[in-house]
């Protein structure tokens, strides 16, 4: 891509107009949700640094991401399922913690080792949730291996992480970093930190893994990354270039254990909505997941990637026909890591794929649908 040039950048242009466009898609949101109920709560199993585990996911509804309220990234419709008003009590955010533990209760084998806790926003922000309920949710989950919480870079910081270690969980801490490009993820995905800023909470994680004891029976303290495969405005190829190069950056970031890969799909009320309703946009390709993992199966990192909505129209996918069987090979890789998962995997769309990532340039996209 060309470098940008200084003008681009004024005011009503570059960061400003992503953020005027996202703020009016925004304002057309309309549902209201229940801040005692979680957005979202399921169980899985997830590869960690000690092996596979039953997990436990929660997306906390809480007063939302404050960068959403300002426009937001370009693919992410989450504020669209915030609370009215921005803001939820430690007794409603309890209550969902209630209403998440019924929910494992009946459908888990048991307490999940891993709880994993998303917000739509940061975890570790105590305007969205506050110390007092941060740290009666790790009380909650202080008897599990191990806690992941969702968390913009800014707010990491080793106290805050002693309130995990401190009741002697292995913690993570998810930073939605999307590339290590800050031209893509300022330009195409309209986030505003910098790659060097997740570098710095990466240190604050080691800091806190080092605060928290260096035997092997201490908590440790880790750092997994969220890229964002195929934001607007990127060609098939270039997208699958961002994520090589973005996989093998954060492995080579000491603290960062594990990449998390999301192909990106069409949520409602974003940029990438109104573009893929114009034609202007296609999900990335499933072979191109595919691609990325076996290219990069020898990064010193877990690198796992699970698409959402795998197979339709608006999240990743290939011809329909090969779908799943992509889909079960890269769930497959992600449990074991094992790129020849893909040898076994064929389908005549790959042809048409091939074309696409040959032929596919910024002025011409989608080439396919
Ligand atoms: S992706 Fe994260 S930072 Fe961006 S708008 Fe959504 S919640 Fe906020
Ligand atoms: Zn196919």
């Amino acid at each position: 891509m060309s470098e940008p040039s200084p003008e681009v950048y004024e005011e009503g242009r570059g960061m400003d107009a992503h953020n005027q466009v996202m703020r009016s898609i925004r304002a057309e949101k309309e549902a209201e949700y229940d801040p005692r109920e979680p957005t979202r709560v399921w169980i899985d199993e997830d590869n960690t640094p000690n092996g596979v585990r039953e997990s436990l996911t929660i997306v906390l509804n809480t007063g939302g991401c404050r960068w959403a309220r300002a426009g937001g990234c370009t693919m992410c419709g989450y504020v669209a399922e915030s609370v009215e008003g921005g803001e939820v009590s430690h007794d409603a955010l309890m209550a969902q913690v209630d209403s998440v533990l019924e929910h494992e209760e009946a459908n888990a084998d048991g307490l999940c080792d891993l709880v994993k806790i998303y917000t739509s926003g940061s975890f570790l922000d105590e305007r969205e949730v506050s110390a007092e309920s941060r740290r009666a949710i790790a009380d909650t989950f202080a008897d599990r291996e191990r806690i992941v919480v969702e968390s913009l870079p800014d707010f990491v910081d080793r106290e805050t992480l002693a309130d995990f270690t401190d009741r002697g969980l292995d913690t993570d801490v998810a930073i939605g970093l999307e590339t290590t490009s800050d031209r893509i993820r300022r330009d195409c995905v309209n986030k505003y930190f910098a790659f060097s800023d997740f570098e710095e909470a990466c240190a604050e994680a080691r800091a806190a893994d080092e605060a928290a004891g260096t035997d092997d029976s201490d908590p440790d303290v880790g750092v997994k990354a969220y890229l964002l495969m195929k934001p607007p405005f990127l060609s098939e190829q270039e997208a699958i270039d961002d994520m090589i190069s973005s996989v093998y950056d954060c492995a080579e970031t000491e603290g960062c254990h594990t990449v998390s890969m999301n192909p990106c799909n069409v949520q409602r009320y974003t940029m990438v909505d109104e573009l893929y309703f114009q034609g202007g946009y296609r999900p990335p390709w499933l072979w191109s997941v595919a691609d990325v993992l076996e290219s990069t199966a020898d990064a010193d990192a877990i690198v796992i990637s699970d698409p959402v909505g795998h197979g339709s129209d608006r999240g990743p996918h290939n011809c329909k026909e090969c779908d799943d069987r992509v889909q079960r090979a890269i769930k497959d890789f992600d449990l074991r890591q094992d790129p020849s998962v893909f040898d076994q995997i064929e389908c005549e769309c790959e042809a048409t794929w091939e074309a696409v990532c040959e032929r596919e340039a910024g002025y011409n996209l989608p080439l396919v649908q």
